[in-house]
């Protein structure tokens, strides 16, 4: 199968959206901008080997690919609306590409975006998704602007498993299927994400790891600005405790990484989406930026991914 005929047998879908004048199959795809609105848009790498496994189910890689993408747009408060692929194929030949396909454009339905373009080609396993949404005129919820006095609050799964799942994976260990769920099938927060726009006065999402994340906010907000965390309103992934121990299972859970929850700065006086899960204050402190439970984090911690390295 060549380059062409991959593209129209798999990645040629007639767009949904009405605001579509030009889907993909030309140079390039054309869209009118919705009244009043604010496009929001971001790119994000799934490299085989480096963001995924090298033996990677296609299922799998297409559910962490929209996944990771679409969490960015949640994090944002936007409506996703359209995405696009650049896709890099060891082979060209059907099998692995019919099962990630299928996948994608299943979560392409699921999440209310249509493929209006992409790029494929020959080369090591590794995808590019670009995604698209938008929010009303003034609304996207950025990093800056958490203050003191703030709730911190976060929205999504429970915490730690996917960490969990990749010590599994490399230990080799037997029971492989404990804690996959939660790697192999991130769930964006999109609708939390819109529920937040006017009330989160600082959000961003949790890929690196919830204190690596955090870090992100804290950069943004006054000098001696810190979150104090408490342990036991952390929600943890199930069996995380049973396993490893309350320990491991803390530290996987606030600097494991690979949630794809939202986390939220929140004035204490505003009514809050009721999925939410308060789990700290924002404090001052002159000494330490994340503290839990009053103490400074355990020095040994390393507090989240960094791919550069
Ligand atoms: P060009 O030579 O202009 O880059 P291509 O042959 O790469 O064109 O792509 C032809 C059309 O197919 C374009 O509209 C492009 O957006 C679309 N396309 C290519 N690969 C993908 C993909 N993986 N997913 C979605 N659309 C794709
Ligand atoms: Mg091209």
């Amino acid at each position: 199968m060549n380059e062409f005929e991959l593209i129209q047998k798999y990645f040629k879908k007639d767009p949904l959206d009405p605001f579509v004048v030009l889907g993909n199959g030309d140079d390039a795809a054309v869209f009118a901008p919705r009244y009043d609105s604010e496009a929001v848009i971001s790119v994000d790498a799934v490299i085989a080997g480096r963001h995924v496994p090298d033996l990677c189910p296609p299922d799998g890689f297409a559910a962490r690919l929209m996944g990771r993408g679409l969490s960015d747009l949640a994090a944002m408060g936007a409506t996703p609306r359209y995405v696009l692929l650049s896709l890099s194929l060891p082979t060209l030949e059907p099998g692995w590409v019919d099962h990630f396909a299928s996948r994608f454009h299943q979560l392409c339905v699921r999440f209310g975006v249509d493929l209006i373009g992409g790029d494929t080609t020959k080369g090591p396993l590794s995808a590019h998704l670009t995604v698209i949404g938008d929010v009303p005129r003034g609304k996207a919820i950025d990093r800056d602007g958490l203050k003191a006095g703030d709730d911190l609050w976060l929205f999504g799964p429970d915490l730690g498993g996917a960490r969990a799942y990749l010590g599994v994976l490399n230990q080799g260990e037997q029971d492989q299927e404990i804690w996959a769920e939660r790697y192999w099938r991130p769930e964006p927060q999109i609708d939390s994400g819109i529920a937040l726009r006017g009330v989160a006065n600082a959000m961003i999402d949790i890929s690196d790891g919830l204190c690596q994340d955090l870090l992100h906010l804290l950069d943004r907000a006054t000098k001696s600005t810190a979150v104090n965390l408490q342990s036991r309103k952390l929600p943890l992934c199930e069996h995380l405790v049973a396993r490893l121990g309350l320990d491991k299972a803390l530290e996987y859970a606030l600097t494991g990484g690979d949630d794809y929850c939202l986390l939220a700065s929140i004035p204490p006086d505003l009514r809050v989406p009721p999925n939410g899960k308060l789990i700290g204050m924002v404090v001052k402190s002159e000494s330490d930026r994340i503290l839990l439970d009053g103490n400074p984090l355990p020095e040994f911690w390393q507090l989240g991914w960094d791919h550069n390295l």
